[in-house]
């Protein structure tokens, strides 16, 4: 089994300026880490992905939306929230991030790379229907789980280890009973969603709240029951990760204490349970995670497990 690492140069161009904690020095960390583990790096099929096409982020996304982005973006760029901005390459990189999640859950299916991780920018898991929100323009990671439901898929689990509630992820899949969704976040926290009685309306969606600076071990226990609890008597053909890294201790924008080993023990664990449920299929994409060199170091312990 090939792991791919799915990537596209657009990505780059999604430019909110250095002072925004999401920039591309995190996917540029990333190569650098990965050029530091040459084995590793030899042993990923590197796979420039493709940009999804308006009718596939319609799967998840208003099609008004959708036309809005791109004009804010050929126009040369705008604000959408506080913290939310696009640029001129906005639109490239975006549709670059989501056609990422798209072919990794292709060739999940068809069996051409039974695990694929997309380093991709910006992250999706707060961006909902018709809004972008939280750096988060359109929901990659739900786009490619609705993807996968009409490629055949029965049942499809996305487990969300973001330090921040992928409140996103939850608005555009909960009303679809054939996709699970597990996020554990930080609690109270950016954006304030993600109670633990929040079940979606369809009791598809296990939200786990979590103070921060507890010992790792808690968080990996937390959501890992979590995962046991979703697929209890319920098995997926495809688990999906928000592998979002900025769960690590010392992130800038969370107070989770995950280290390397904990980004082990969680792909490891995700990745035993798939052999067992759905012949291995996992695809993974990048969320957050704002201090590039953890990131770096995070997504190469991450390819270690998965591969
Ligand atoms: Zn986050």
């Amino acid at each position: 089994m090939t792991l791919a690492f799915l990537s596209h140069s657009d990505i780059g161009f999604h430019d909110n300026g250095w002072n925004h904690p999401e920039h591309v020095g995190r996917i540029r960390a990333i190569t650098r880490a990965l050029r530091d583990h040459p084995e590793l790096f030899m042993a990923l099929e590197h796979l420039e992905s493709r940009h999804a096409t308006p009718a596939e982020l319609a799967l998840a996304h208003d099609p008004a939306y959708i036309a809005r982005v791109q004009q804010v973006s050929e126009a040369g760029g705008g604000r959408f929230d506080a913290d939310t901005v696009a640029s001129a390459g906005t639109w490239n990189a975006a549709t670059a991030a989501a056609g990422a999640v798209l072919e990794g859950v292709e060739r999940a299916l068809d069996g051409r790379n039974v695990r694929s991780f997309a380093a991709v920018r910006p992250p999706g898991h707060h961006a909902l229907r018709d809004q972008a929100m939280g750096f988060c323009l359109f929901g990659s990671v739900a786009i490619g789980a609705r993807h996968a439901r009409r490629l055949g898929a029965q049942r499809v689990l996305i487990v969300d280890w973001d330090v921040h509630h992928g409140n996103g992820t939850q608005a555009l899949v909960e009303q679809e009973r054939d996709i699970r969704f597990v996020s554990m976040h930080q609690w109270p926290w950016y954006p304030g969603s993600g109670a633990a009685d929040d079940r979606g309306p369809h009791g598809t969606v296990w939200n786990v709240p979590m103070p921060p600076q507890l010992p790792a071990a808690a968080y990996r226990e937390a959501l890992l029951g979590a995962v046991d609890a979703a697929t209890d008597g319920w098995t997926p053909d495809l688990v999906m990760i928000s592998a979002g890294f900025d769960s690590l201790a010392g992130d800038p924008l969370g107070g989770f204490t995950l280290e390397l080993d904990d980004v082990a023990h969680l792909t490891r664990t995700l990745v035993a349970r798939a052999e067992r449920w759905c012949g291995g299929r996992v695809v993974s994409a990048l969320e957050g995670g704002y201090e590039p060199a953890r990131v770096g170091a995070a997504v190469v312990a991450h390819l270690e497990a998965l591969r």
